[in-house]
Parts: structure tokens; sequence; C-alpha cells
């Protein structure tokens, strides 16, 4: 079970940062829905529900997304979705349930930085930035390195509109628990990447520059095998590492197939 000393309702960005760093057992507190579960006694749990950042708004080049949004929003968004071809449904919609995703948000997804997590592993496909109070803008890919030791206050997410295609897959043994393995595959600007998560590990990126000539059937294949080969996997009760490099293996090749053009994958 989870206690909270004190519970504060931040009026500025200033007063919720001065908070988290005042004191180690201080936590910025969203959904919840994850902090919950993890027990432990929180000092004061501090709540940004007062700084209107539960708001997305498409702008002529961005996706700019407040921390305290909840998932439901991104997934839903009619720009996001057309920008993502509908790949972002794919990666949201099986994460619990609606009134879960409701509450969810996505400020808590990227600052977990968890394992499993099908909102890192898309957003990494994305040309995407996170701001934090204070340190600023930062590309989400190092964001995601930095230590969770670090407290930070994360304000917003900047999704460029870099022109290209998107796409998502990801394995669960049954829909709505945790996924076995996540996959998104991009075409930005020319540029091919592959990210992968729930390895069990956090999502990995690689950039697949030499693929950005062209993305034919054959190089699909050949790239597919040799992320299966490069991405590192682990064993746990929901599936092999034998069996996440071959999952490795299929959703790279759908993945990449459907953003180089050659059909969906299937
Ligand atoms: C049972 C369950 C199943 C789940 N299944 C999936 C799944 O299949 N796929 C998936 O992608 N995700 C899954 N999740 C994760 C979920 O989607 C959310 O990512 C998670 O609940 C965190 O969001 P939250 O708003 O609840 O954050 P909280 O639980 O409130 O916070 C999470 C962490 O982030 C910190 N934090 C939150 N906001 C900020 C901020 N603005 N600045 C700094 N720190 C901040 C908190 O202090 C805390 O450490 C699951 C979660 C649960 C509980």
């Amino acid at each position: 079970m989870m206690t909270i000393q004190n519970y504060v309702r931040a009026q500025s960005l200033q007063q919720a940062y001065e908070l988290l760093t005042s004191n180690r057992r201080n936590r910025i507190v969203a959904g919840m829905l994850w902090l919950r579960q993890t027990g432990g006694s929180v000092n004061t749990a501090v709540d940004l529900c007062d700084l209107g950042l539960d708001t997305m708004e498409e702008t002529d080049d961005a996706f700019v997304i407040g921390a305290m949004t909840p998932l439901r929003k991104l997934e839903l968004h009619p720009g996001f979705a057309a920008y993502t071809g509908g790949a972002a449904a794919r990666a949201l919609g099986d994460i619990v349930g609606v009134q879960f995703r409701n509450l969810a948000t996505v400020g808590g997804s990227v600052y977990g930085r968890f394992g499993f997590s099908d909102v890192l592993t898309l957003l990494l496909a994305l040309d995407t930035e996170v701001e934090l109070y204070g340190a600023g803008r930062m590309p989400l890919s190092q964001f995601a390195e930095l230590p969770q030791t670090t407290r930070d206050l994360l304000v917003r997410i900047y999704i460029k509109k870099t022109p290209g295609t998107v796409a998502y897959r990801a394995v669960r043994i049954a829909r709505t628990d945790f996924p076995v393995l996540t996959c998104a595959a991009s075409r930005l600007d020319g540029k091919v990447r592959l990210c992968v998560g729930a390895r069990p590990g956090k999502a990995t990126v690689l950039d697949l520059t030499d693929a950005a000539g062209g993305l034919t059937p054959n190089t699909v294949q050949s790239l597919a095998e040799e992320a299966a080969k490069q991405i590192p996997t682990g064993s746990n009760s929901r599936g092999s590492a034998a069996y996440r490099s071959h999952l490795v293996r299929v959703l790279a090749q759908r993945t990449l197939s459907q953003v180089g053009g050659s059909g969906n994958g299937d």
C-alpha cells in the first residue's frame, strides 16, 4: 500500500519543481495508476492538475502535448491519427481499457520509461522531444537514457510533423495484458528507424540509415533478420528470450514492410 503524508496542487511549474527537488520522497502525481502500484511512502504528492497541461495542440509543424494529457486523448486526436496513419490507435488501444486510458497520462508514461511501454516505443519512432522544467528541450531518445534518479519535471512533449510514415505492432498473450514485445518502424525524411520494446527491457532504437535507399522486400527481410540478431532480448513470465527474438524478426518485417510501402506485412 502507498501512503501520502501531504498533498499539494501546484500553482506554478516553479512551485512544483521546488517541491519535487526539496525532498527525495516528494513525487509528482499524474494518473497515479502506476505510482500506487509501487507502494512505499510519499512525503508530498505534487499534483499538476491546475497547470493546464492536459491539452494536446496541433500546430503547423508539431503536436504539442501537455504532460497531464490522458492517453485516450492521444489515441483519439484526429490530426495525430492522420499523421501516424492509425499507428497511434494501434499502439494505445490495448493498454488496459478506455477508463484506464482516460486516467493514465502521457507524462507519466514517458517519465516512467517502462520496459513494457507501448507509448515509449511509438514515440521513440517519431521525431519526439521532451520539455523538462529548467533543463529545456531534448530528444526523447536522450531522455530515455537518463537515470530515473534525476529529479526532472516533465512539462510537455513535442512530436514534430516530419514527413513520413510510421507503423506499429505488438504481441500480447491476451488483449489488455502487458505486451510480450512492442515494435515501431518509421521512415521520416527518408530515414528509417526501428524501435523495439518489452524485450522485456526498455525500448531500444536502431537507426537503419543504410535502408534509406529503398525498403524492398529483400532489404526488409535482411534488416529484420539483422535486427533479431542485434537487439538484446531476455526472458520473463511472458516469454523467453528466444521467443522474443523470433518476434523481433516477425514484427520488424511487418512494420518495415508497411513503412516501405510493400504492403502491411501481414
Ligand atoms: C496495470 C497496469 C497495466 C499497464 N499496461 C500498460 C501497457 O500494456 N502498455 C503501456 O504502454 N503502459 C501500460 N501501463 C502504464 C500506463 O499506461 C501509464 O504509463 C502509467 O500508469 C503511468 O501513467 P500515470 O499517469 O498513471 O502516472 P503516475 O503513476 O502518476 O506516475 C508515474 C511516474 O511518473 C512520475 N511522473 C508523472 N508525471 C510526471 C511529470 N510530469 N514529471 C515528472 N514525473 C512525473 C511519477 O512521479 C511516477 O514516478 C500500465 C499500467 C498499469 C498500472
